[in-house]
């Protein structure tokens, strides 16, 4: 039996490969969300939706807020 020339390589249509790469890029997406504040790309590990600065700035707030708190008694 005689192979046909390219029958071993696996033939996948660019158009393919192009909507799997999308898919997974529109997959990473969903997945972090968007940042609730701002709207940018949300921080992966994030259960808040918010992004590295919106987390930053909120941690920071917390931060003032325990030294008023603190401060206050
Ligand atoms: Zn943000």
């Amino acid at each position: 039996m005689k192979k046909r020339p390219g029958e071993e390589k696996p033939v996948v249509p660019k158009e393919i490969i192009e909507q799997a790469k999308r898919a997974i890029q529109s997959d990473r997406v969903s997945l972090a969300g968007r940042c609730k504040v701002c709207g940018s790309d949300a921080a992966p590990n994030s259960s808040e939706g918010l992004c590295w600065v919106c987390r930053r700035l909120k941690i920071s707030a917390w931060r003032d807020m325990d030294q008023q708190m603190s401060a206050q008694e």
